[in-house]
């Protein structure tokens, strides 16, 4: 059994405390190893590592920083399928997504670096005569990454490319449902010429790494991906130093399935937007609105659609679509929000309890009927298979629901008209909308969330730039 020690000024090294965690497979309860439970100071002291790095790593030419990204990326590619299984192992998502995931991580890593030289400052008009004004785009200095299990190897990635290539350095904290992928990723950057202190790893728990990450002086932003509770729980920390907060959040995406709509594809989008990683994903299609005419013909379909899917161990015989929860806890939320719906008057289509099996926590993929928008189904982030349907009469009805919801990150339209297409977007209040087709973001849009979802977001320009701070110089010639 490995325990992992954290990475710390490019050097794998030990807690100052006891406590340790367990790393478990979600579909067979099997450890797969420990990481220490860190604490506060084993926090400080990668802080301190990165704090020491920042300054050297700031002077290079972003061309050589992105030079290292590029490294990490090929180290990547040369073991796709081993980072794979070591993240189906210890997540639960099938091994072709997991594939995906790896393949991405390593794009995204060369999307970052070509940016190195297309970061841009401004020149702007002085209103006095001899002055030039100019706009630099700085490093903000060293930031604080906090990561949930759901694409865990992906979001590294999405930290730690933007912050390097912009010239921060960077402390990460792992979720602690799947601390391996990430102790792996620290062994591939040893093969790397990354400066030891620029990526830094400390694993532990939110209450304790977490907290004592967020709540530092010496961190220019905290970039968390995560529950909207913990979000807030980390703004809390920060406000302490006015730390600037990045945040990407949980989502309550809305499907809206107009009558003209491609039924078929519609189907096809939702299902796959509900199934993929056993639903827990921020932009799924959680909640579905259909125009009333065309409801119980997409109600039909989907459920059929659903019942279809395969679920069980992804590293078992049998070739599945979707594995098991992430814990327990995942589950039970799942089906006391399905359970609750049942209660208040929705219809059981298919699916609606645990999927026989052994070990692991698996929900039958589900489909619920006459939803109501008061119901906790349609107004709590589920993460998992379950697709809950609400009508409605026209296209005001339906963004008024999407709109009514403290959450905003994705959104989906299905139609075959231009100008309803067009009018829903100019309407719908999301950071992301998703005209028929399945919810999936591109590295080069901007992932953002409006209300609960978040603060800022993450790719593309936008993206890359929140890790910037400007600095602004008045030249004045005498
Ligand atoms: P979570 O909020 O429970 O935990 C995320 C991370 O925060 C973990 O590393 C955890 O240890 C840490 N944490 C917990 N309490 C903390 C505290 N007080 N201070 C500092 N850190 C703390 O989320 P999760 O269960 O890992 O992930 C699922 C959630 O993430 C869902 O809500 C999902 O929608 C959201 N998510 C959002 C996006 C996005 O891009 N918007 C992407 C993936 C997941």
């Amino acid at each position: 059994m490995t325990h992992y020690h954290n990475f710390i000024n490019g050097a794998f090294t030990p807690s100052s405390g006891t406590g340790v965690i367990e790393d478990r497979n979600p579909a067979t309860g099997a450890l797969i190893c420990t990481v220490p439970d860190s604490t506060p100071s084993d926090v400080a002291a990668a802080i301190a590592a990165a704090q020491d790095a920042q300054k050297e790593w700031a002077k290079r030419p972003a061309i050589q920083r992105a030079n290292v990204l590029r490294q990490i990326a090929a180290r990547i590619r040369e073991d796709v399928e081993g980072l794979a299984r070591i993240i189906t192992e210890e997540q639960g998502k099938v091994l072709p997504l997991a594939r995906v995931e790896v393949a991405f991580t390593a794009d995204y890593l060369d999307y970052m670096a070509e940016w190195a030289r297309r970061i841009e400052g401004e020149i702007l008009e002085s209103d006095r005569p001899g002055e030039t004004i100019f706009l630099f785009r700085q490093p903000i200095g060293i930031i604080g990454g906090i990561l949930p299990w759901n694409f865990p190897f992906f979001l590294i990635a999405r930290k730690a490319a933007p912050a390097l290539v912009t010239g921060n350095t960077i402390v990460i904290k792992p979720s602690e449902e799947t601390p391996h992928n990430a102790a792996k990723f620290c062994e591939l950057l040893l093969k790397t010429d990354l400066p030891p202190g620029v990526i830094n790893f400390v694993h532990g728990r939110g209450a304790t790494a977490g907290k004592a990450l967020a709540s530092s002086p010496k961190i220019g932003m905290v970039s968390f991906t995560g529950s909207v509770e913990t979000g807030s729980a980390i703004m809390a920390s920060a406000a302490a130093n006015i730390t600037k907060v990045n945040l990407e959040l949980g989502g309550k995406a809305p499907a809206i399935v107009l009558a003209d709509a491609d039924i078929d594809l519609a189907v096809n989008s939702i299902k796959a937007s509900r199934v993929i990683n056993s639903g827990q994903v921020c932009n799924c299609a959680e909640r579905v609105y259909v125009d009333r005419r065309v409801a119980d013909q997409f109600t039909e379909k989907l459920a059929a659609a659903m019942a279809q899917t395969r679920y069980g161990d992804p590293l078992g015989d049998k070739p599945v679509d979707y594995g098991p929860m992430i814990n327990e806890a995942g589950f039970h939320k799942v089906d006391k929000l399905v359970q609750g719906a049942v209660a208040a008057g929705a219809t059981l289509v298919t699916g609606g309890k645990r999927a026989p099996s052994d070990a692991g926590f698996y929900y039958e993929p589900t489909v619920l009927a006459g939803c109501r928008q008061d119901m906790e189904i349609i107004r709590k982030e589920v993460f998992g298979p379950v697709s809950p349907i609400v009508t409605f009469h026209d296209l005001d009805e339906a963004i008024a629901y999407s709109n009514d919801s403290d959450y905003g990150l994705t959104s989906s339209i299905y139609t075959r008209d231009l100008n309803t297409a067009l009018r829903a977007c100019q309407e719908i209040r999301f950071g992301e909308t998703y005209i028929n087709r399945e919810n999936f973001e591109a590295m080069q849009g901007f992932h953002a969330g409006v209300r609960k979802s978040g603060i800022g977001g993450a790719d593309g320009k936008h993206g890359l730039y929140e890790y910037t701070q400007t600095h602004i110089v008045y030249i004045q010639r005498h």
